[in-house]
């Protein structure tokens, strides 16, 4: 009996050596960020033994990966990553991979130029934070079903099974997101966060989208653009504010506190919650629950 298990443990590290996958064991996928870690999930199912980089808070365009990273990275089948940059200081570490013959994948590498969004203050690049458009977020289902199928061509049916399913249930969420947004009349869709990580959020649910840190959250926000800030948000009339899970608090509690509105409530922007953490009956450690908390919160502080 010891034999035999021996023999097999020694014939998977044997077949894992030659980089071919012994048929039963699931594919080894990397993620950087939870957003692209949900979305690999539910397109590999239990086809594909999922792991992420970036846990609750952690703030994706800062982010240097440690050693057990590389580890991680270097040991997986496959690696998806955003791409467009939110994963700023990571690019050296993909490009060297992908030179190295790795397969690494922006999930976003498909994205039409026409649907991303260049704002001013970005020298160029596009803004990375698609995510908050769900039909674009469902985009990238593409790209991961692709990219599966090519590192697992047995388990094609699967994967576009799996593709097909999760493609309903983002335009399911698509569809309540808008609602849900609609429930504010236009003029009081106002959205002031810490950072500019809602500009496709505003885009396909009509709110004017303000962030005080710009685009990253490399640069820190000066005191000029804190008092036009406040300036705006008394001319508006707006009765809250938010701050996000993954950047410091403090400049918008400070704003908040010099212009006289309340905090609305804390938003999730490039992170997402911990598994199976609940708020206000959403669990904000899925795509979904994160998507519906915050326009949730979003709404209910702007009624
Ligand atoms: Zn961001």
């Amino acid at each position: 009996m010891t034999f035999f298990k021996h023999v097999k443990g020694l014939s998977f590290v044997l077949a894992a050596l030659a980089g071919v996958l012994p048929a039963e064991a699931a594919l080894r996928v990397v993620s950087t960020t939870a957003m692209v870690n949900d979305l690999v999930k539910r397109v590999g199912g239990a086809e594909v033994s999922a792991e992420v980089l970036m846990g609750p808070g952690v703030d994706p365009h800062l982010y240097k990966p440690t050693a057990s990273d590389m580890l991680k990275l270097n040991r997986a089948d496959v690696v998806f990553y955003n791409g467009l940059m939110l994963e700023g200081k990571m690019t050296d570490v993909f490009t060297r991979m992908v030179k190295a013959g790795k397969r690494v994948h922006a999930i976003t590498e498909a994205l039409p130029e026409t649907k991303l969004l260049k704002p001013e203050d970005f020298e160029g690049h596009p803004d990375p934070h698609v995510w908050f458009d769900v039909e674009l977020w469902a985009a990238c289902v593409d790209v991961i079903e692709k990219r599966l199928v090519e590192a697992a061509p047995e388990r094609k049916t699967v994967f576009a099974e799996n593709a097909a399913k999760e493609r309903a249930a983002l335009a399911e969420l698509h569809a309540w997101a808008k609602a849900k947004a609609a429930e504010l009349p236009e003029a009081k869709r106002v959205l002031v966060t810490s950072h500019d990580a809602y500009n496709y959020f505003g885009r396909a649910y009509g709110f004017q989208v303000v962030g005080l840190q710009g685009i990253s959250t490399v640069s820190e926000a000066a005191l000029a653009d804190m008092a036009k800030l406040t300036d705006f948000i008394r001319q508006r009339g707006l009765k809250a504010v938010f701050v996000e899970s993954s950047v410091s608090h403090a400049t918008i509690e400070r704003i908040a506190k010099d212009s006289g509105v309340k905090i609305g409530g804390e938003l999730f922007s490039d992170a997402m919650g911990a598994a199976g953490q609940m708020e206000n009956g959403y669990d904000v450690g899925t795509y979904e629950g994160m998507i519906k908390h915050n326009l949730n919160t979003i709404v209910e502080a702007l009624k």
